[in-house]
């Protein structure tokens, strides 16, 4: 099914998200999936269009296929079907919330968690100014979050976090993500945000730079480097890990074809201690509370892109979770623990398809 959730910000509705929602119906009761896939393709190989098509022609037949179908047996039986690691996860993601409510158990104590509560942290996008972005700041340090995320891009990455540190000093913990929009012949650039003490330096090159060219830069930066888009299974993550193309990893289910692989690229990050975050893709409150499972997991060391979905969507489709401060309250209810609020999952409904 398809929803339609208006996106807000502090001056209102601005956009809407387009998201891709499964709901597995099995003999032992349901379960509900998300698509991490955005509208637009462009961050991604995947767009939500896409992962909808994909879901209901190719990958749901071959679940439909089996006798009988757990978790695990997700991964394996879509893997005849190259690519779409969002709209796999998403089928995954039912079926776990499913088989863990028929067991009456929570996504965090199904993979190990240790933590009731996480650390968030806030995303911020490219603001038209400085001015908007410290404002924006301001905002999030008055919520009680304490590591703010910049965007950067060429042109807007030296002013932005110099003014970010003038302003606010080391009382907040700063990062930033390019999202893969520089080349290696900017690492003179990049290299003077050393001085502001950054917490770490999102996925400056894109995925598709040779791992040479990653771990290059990596020399070339006091900063650490954490790959996002570049991390797409736990093989990937070790590979990385290995040539020191990176000192952080941010993990997202959906990039990698689930939780139970996000688990994996998880416990290899633990096993070599690279410190690792749960990343965010402006998911609803269904996702978002899955993503507070995972990021139970001891690994999860830096506050993730975890902040509830009301913070950036209008009448959001599930209950927020507790927060105090930065800190969220990881589910505890059977499941990956959203608490669904169905009349606004049906009024946000814009279209049903049904696969048997
Ligand atoms: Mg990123």
């Amino acid at each position: 099914m398809r929803l339609r959730q208006p996106f807000r910000s502090a001056h209102g509705v601005v956009g809407h998200r387009d998201v891709l929602l499964v709901r597995v119906v099995t003999d032992g009761g349901d379960g509900w999936g998300e698509c991490a896939a955005p509208v637009e393709a462009g961050y991604t190989d995947e767009h939500v269009r896409g992962a909808h098509t994909a879901v209901r022609d190719d990958l749901a037949p071959r679940l439909l296929a089996l006798r009988s179908c757990s978790a695990e047996d997700v991964a394996p039986a879509l893997s005849a079907v190259t690519g779409h690691p969002m709209a796999k996860a998403c089928l995954e993601m039912a079926v776990l919330d499913a088989s863990l409510r028929a067991d009456g158990l929570s996504l965090a104590t199904l993979l190990g968690g240790t933590r009731g509560w996480v650390e968030a942290g806030v995303a911020l996008g490219i603001p038209g100014s400085i001015d908007e972005l410290l404002d924006a700041v301001e905002a999030a340090l008055g919520d009680g979050y304490r590591r703010v995320k910049l965007k950067i891009q060429p042109g807007w990455d030296i002013a932005p976090v110099r003014a970010v540190r003038e302003r606010y000093g080391t009382d907040v913990v700063v990062q930033v993500d390019g999202n893969g929009s520089y080349g290696l012949e900017d690492a003179d650039v990049l290299a003077q945000l050393d001085d502001f003490g950054l917490a770490m330096i999102e996925q400056p090159l894109p995925a598709a730079a040779p791992l040479a060219h990653h771990a290059a830069m990596g020399v070339r930066l006091r900063t650490p480097i954490c790959l996002d888009e570049s991390i797409i299974s736990a093989a990937v993550a070790a590979e990385m890990i290995a040539a020191e193309a990176c000192a952080v990893v941010n993990i997202k289910p959906g990039r990698v074809g689930g939780y139970l692989e996000a688990k994996r690229v998880h416990d290899v990050c633990v096993a070599v201690g690279v410190p690792a975050w749960c990343g965010g893709m402006l998911e609803t409150g269904l996702a978002r509370a899955a993503n507070l499972g995972l990021a139970a997991l001891a690994g999860f060391t830096l506050a993730g892109d975890l902040t509830p979905a009301e913070r950036y969507l209008e009448n959001d489709i599930a209950e927020p979770p507790a927060r105090r401060g930065a800190m969220v309250q990881v589910p505890t209810a059977p499941g990956v623990g959203a608490v669904l609020r169905p009349e606004v999952v049906a009024s946000a409904t814009t279209s049903v398809e049904r696969v048997r």
